[in-house]
């Protein structure tokens, strides 16, 4: 048995659904009200790699960081992001201020983890038509900088693409790995 354990962070404005995503994914669970996070929250969540890592019986461990409030003002902000392997940027798609904020959370995240890896999700997508959400994505100029693995409409709310999203974050990060052994 071969466990790789990556931190990972959860970041972006208030109320976008960073709490909800996780607990969508870790516990699904979803929650209208508003789920205040005390502190840092820290969730763990194993993932099975057989049929993408040459290790047979090989697992990723997300160790996920969940912050409460802003981000960019927190005094603990440093000691969240310091050590993680990835960060999943997160806007709500119905308020285009939170996607516009998103580069100002990637540098943050970059500034302190150089080589860190980036997914936007663009959360409450059951708001949304699809058709909509796809202007908004292209509209996300950033997807061009190369740490962004990718971009995905999620919904906490009714779960689509979420477990898609972490596993293909999961992914990435192993393939990352394996191409500098
Ligand atoms: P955080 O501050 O970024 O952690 O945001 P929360 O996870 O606490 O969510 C803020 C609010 O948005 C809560 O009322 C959630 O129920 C709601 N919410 C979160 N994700 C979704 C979603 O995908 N769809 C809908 N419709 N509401 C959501
Ligand atoms: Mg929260």
């Amino acid at each position: 048995m071969f466990i790789i354990s990556k931190k990972l962070c959860l970041l972006g404005e208030i109320a976008v659904g960073k709490t909800s995503l996780v607990r969508r994914y870790v516990d699904r669970q979803f929650s209208e009200r508003y789920l205040s996070t005390i502190g840092v929250k820290i969730s763990r969540q194993t993932i099975n790699l057989k049929k993408i890592h040459h290790y047979e019986q090989s697992s990723l461990q997300f160790v996920i960081w969940d912050i409460e409030g802003q981000i960019k003002f927190n005094y603990l902000t440093p000691n969240y992001l310091q050590g993680a392997s990835a960060a999943i940027a997160v806007a709500d798609i119905t308020r285009y201020s939170t996607i516009e904020r998103l580069s100002e959370y990637i540098q943050l995240f970059l500034s302190i983890n150089p080589q860190g890896k980036i997914a936007i999700a663009l959360n409450k997508s059951d708001l949304f038509k699809q058709k909509e959400a796809t202007k908004i994505i292209e509209e996300v100029v950033i997807k061009n900088h190369p740490q962004i693995m990718g971009i995905y409409p999620t919904s906490a709310k009714t779960g689509t693409n979420v477990d898609e999203m972490f596993k293909k974050v999961g992914e990435q990060l192993i393939n990352f790995d394996n191409q500098c052994y």
